[in-house]
């Protein structure tokens, strides 16, 4: 009698559907976020890179929880201290060719853009020319040349999804929805910790109190762009990049809860917004997963215990940030990469206490004056526009 062959079957635990993530930033405050989405989305996400400027001290604990092949520290000398206590273990890059050559050369299916600055264009472009699928938290990106980065997206048919809680509202208010059709997109404001303070008051505005935002716990650049309103200017550049719309379509409103976190209205009058609680996890998640809708253990939005949701203008003549990225994206061209530069410059300047935060928007004021336009600047001519930029804003105070 023959008999038959024993078959076994084993369970395979791990899952081939898994996505491999690159999360570039990973220390910091979107880039903690990500790593705890994944962490409660058990089985669903593998981490092969993750880069950060220079605390290694904040990366060694990330490597042993979500083993990556390769890390990349921006900075040499932490970069050598890493390798040292790794001891080769795992491949440490580092500087900008680093974060490029993960970017290009890595095994991932999804890049996440969370660390600050325009120093986030380079890296993310390499993405880009891989036809990845971009979650974009890095703002700046899109603010210094968003048009150029359309242009490739489309060429390479990279997917670039929103991460900031205004787009990623819109993202969903637009689900189904006919772009042609929609008449204005509405961003909501927090109007940061200055909203009830005159603009007076700005000339001795502290770090301490310009860091003390009241519904969001960020990073201290994108905190202090919300305390000048800089930050719904970035976003509403950002904004005409990610949806391709006119910007005399974009509208900004103060809404104090942030609880609505961006709008939609329609040619037929009708307006969809997209609520939760001010938490970063969920935009995040919906970029990662996207297009399907994972369960998760998230804090729910009680709307009862919230009570009252308000909204108003906001005072453009206080707030002269926003007024002047309106400007520059009127201007267009490198006007917002000038903008965004001179901002990063000032911005840093008053978190060093060099300069006081009144004098932001004169550093990007005279920035925009004084760098060459370019109506169609292609990349090398946006790097440049950058670095002179900087140069010119940092002999400013
Ligand atoms: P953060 O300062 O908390 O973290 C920045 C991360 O980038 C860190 O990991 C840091 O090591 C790395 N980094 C900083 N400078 C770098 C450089 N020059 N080269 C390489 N790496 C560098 O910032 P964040 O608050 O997480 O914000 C990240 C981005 O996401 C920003 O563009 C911000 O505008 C945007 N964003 C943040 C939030 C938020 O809730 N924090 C919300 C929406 C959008
Ligand atoms: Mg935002």
């Amino acid at each position: 009698m023959i008999k038959k062959p024993l078959i076994i079957t084993f369970v395979v635990t791990f899952n081939y559907n898994m996505k491999k993530v690159l999360v570039l930033g990973s220390t910091g405050s979107i880039g903690n976020n990500t790593l705890n989405v994944i962490r409660n989305l058990p089985g669903q996400f593998k981490v092969t890179a993750l880069t950060v400027n220079t605390r290694i001290d904040l990366l060694k604990p990330q490597i042993e929880e979500f083993n990556p092949e390769i890390v990349v520290v921006k900075e040499e000398k932490p970069a050598e201290e890493l390798r040292k206590r790794l001891n080769g273990k795992i491949e440490v890059l580092s500087g900008i060719k680093g974060l490029c050559s993960v970017a290009s050369g890595c095994e991932y299916d999804i890049f996440i853009g969370a660390m600050v600055g325009s120093a986030g264009l380079a890296p993310t472009i390499e993405a880009i020319k891989r036809g990845k699928r971009i979650a974009l938290a890095n703002k700046e990106t899109l603010v210094v040349a968003g048009e150029l980065v359309n242009e490739l997206s489309k060429k390479y048919n990279a997917e670039i999804l929103p991460v900031d809680s205004e787009h990623s509202a819109i993202f969903q208010c637009l689900a189904g929805e006919n772009i042609n059709q929609v008449e204005k997109i509405i961003l909501t404001a927090s109007g940061g910790p200055f909203l009830h303070n005159s603009k007076n008051d700005f000339l001795n505005a502290t770090v301490e109190e310009a860091l003390n935002h009241p519904n969001w716990k960020m990073g201290n650049k994108i905190t202090i762009d919300s305390a000048s309103m800089m930050n719904k200017g970035l976003e509403v550049i950002e904004a005409k990049w990610l949806f391709n719309i006119a910007q005399d379509k974009i509208d900004v409103v103060i809404h104090p809860q942030s609880i609505i976190h961006s709008m939609v209205q329609f040619w037929d009058g009708s307006i969809k917004a997209q609520l939760g609680l001010p938490d970063m996890k969920l935009p995040i998640q919906y970029a990662l997963t996207y297009p399907e809708r994972l369960q998760n253990n998230n804090l729910r939005t009680n709307l009862p215990l919230i009570g009252q949701l308000t909204f108003f203008e906001p005072d453009l003549d206080k707030f002269e940030c926003l007024k002047i990225a309106y400007a520059a994206l009127n201007t267009g061209g490198s006007a917002p990469c000038v903008l965004n530069a001179a901002n990063e410059v000032a911005v840093d300047k008053f978190l060093k206490g060099t300069i006081k935060f009144s004098r932001i928007p004169y550093i990007i004021n005279k920035s925009l004056e004084k760098i060459e336009h370019f109506n169609q600047p292609d990349l090398d001519i946006i790097f440049q526009c950058d670095k002179l930029t900087r140069e010119f804003a940092a002999g400013l105070s």
